[in-house]
């Protein structure tokens, strides 16, 4: 059904086998790619630009005093985690929630485990901690590599500035050195940091195919998949899987009927906070009220896992998606719920969702690291879940009447609030 063969499929995850990090020039070479890609095909897909906050680290250091003498840890700093020097007692702060536990941040650095999100950096600076320490990785794996995590902006926004207070430097170690710290009784910890913070521009790639029915083109259909990696990571099944079925789907439609307006759009910087999407969101509030349904495509193809479909959306489509996997023989595990992709700010906008993806279990394909690459992937999978995409996609993009109500049901509009943070 879709033009696309497993060899072409296989060429771009050669071609864009690299890191590509939302507001470098490696994420626009990604850009442009697909620019050059689709004029191929005879389309003209356009960059869209916003602007994304970077930082240079040219300097972090973590020192650590502890039953064995003093020693560097080695550590990357947090970007946009501004520049620096504290020391501290060390504290390691393993109940998040918890207010007997918070309490014993004052004054300390702090080791935690996980991510540093909303609350957590909201707790740490109301509470009095002076520096932060997070860790990645696994100690059984034989590498010893740091991811390089930021200080999302409207995180430090939120807690930092505008209360007058200053942003806590964070460096980000090895799950192995994280264990050694609490095994030789860290006592005391010096962050030096150094950055140099800038603006930088990343993109969303947009691309057009106007409807073919003179009343239907009114209404848009919106497809989104991101196209950023993480700081260690190709990024093959998060997401280049989901931006090569963009595509298939624009090639295909290019070439077959669609009553509604199809408009797609390749995310910048996901993985900084959902950049991309919510740069759309605001850029074009004027659109939105067409948009009827947005297809978000974030990770699938992979060789292991089940095919969920999360619908941010009544609970109709969950079962519209399930009776069609069974029509197709095509198992599928969809479910209403918020999907943590650039499907959530439109539908944070009112927009019905659905969030594709293949599921894999963690022993078989890992994301935000250096392991997810090409060697996660089956071709034929990828071009079966492409097919069963695009076939759901050309439903509604051909339906007399658009299946899925354009309204978010209060339950999602809660768990919305809750992921963007709004709520506790
Ligand atoms: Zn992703």
């Amino acid at each position: 059904m879709i033009p696309m063969t497993g060899e072409t499929v296989s060429q771009i995850f050669r071609d864009t086998a690299y890191i590509r990090i939302g507001g470098t020039d490696a994420e626009t070479a990604c850009a442009e790619y697909f620019i050059t890609h689709l004029k191929n095909l005879g389309l003209d897909a356009r960059l869209d630009p916003f602007d994304v906050q970077m930082g240079d680290v040219h300097r972090a250091v973590l020192q650590i005093t502890d039953d064995t003498g003093i020693h560097e840890v080695p550590c990357r700093g947090y970007m946009c985690a501004g520049s620096g020097e504290v020391e501290a007692p060390f504290y390691y702060l393993t109940a998040n929630d918890d207010k007997m536990s918070l309490a014993g941040v004052k004054g300390k650095i702090v080791l935690f485990d996980g991510y540093l999100g909303y609350w957590l950096y909201q707790d740490l600076c109301e509470r009095g901690a002076v520096g932060i320490i997070s860790y990645d990785g696994n100690v059984n794996f034989t590498d010893r590599d740091m991811d390089r995590r930021e200080l999302r902006g409207w995180v430090a926004d939120a807690n930092g500035e505008k209360k007058g207070r200053k942003k806590l430097p964070a460096v980000h170690i090895n799950a192995k050195d994280a264990v050694t710290l609490i095994e030789n009784n860290a006592k005391t910890a010096k962050i030096t940091l150094c950055q140099h913070e800038y603006t930088a521009q990343s993109h969303n790639v947009i691309l057009d195919l106007p409807g073919t029915d003179a009343e239907r083109a009114k209404e848009v259909i919106i497809f989104t998949a991101h196209y950023d990696s993480t700081p260690l990571s190709q990024g093959a099944y998060d997401n280049m899987s989901g931006s090569i079925c963009l595509l298939a789907m624009a090639e295909y439609f290019a070439a077959h009927e669609h009553a509604r307006t199809l408009r797609f759009v390749w995310c910048g910087s996901e993985e900084r906070g959902l950049l991309g999407s919510k740069a759309y969101c605001a850029n074009h509030s004027g659109e939105l009220d067409r948009i009827g349904l947005c297809i978000n495509v974030d990770m699938i193809g992979c060789t292991m896992g089940k095919f969920i479909a999360c619908c941010t959306s009544e609970e109709h489509l969950v079962h519209y998606i399930s009776y069609m996997g069974r029509e197709y023989g095509f198992q599928t595990a969809p479910y209403q719920d918020v999907y943590s992709s650039d499907s959530t700010p439109f539908s944070d906008k009112g927009i019905p969702s659905v969030s594709f993806a293949r599921a894999a279990p963690r022993e078989t394909a890992m994301i935000h690291n250096a392991y997810d690459t090409m060697a996660s992937m089956k071709t034929e999978h990828m071009i079966r879940d492409m097919e069963f995409i695009t076939a759901f996609s050309e439903r509604m993009a051909n339906a007399v009447y658009l299946p899925v109500t354009r309204e978010i049901p209060d339950k999602m509009k809660e768990k919305l609030e809750k992921y963007l943070c709004r709520k506790r």
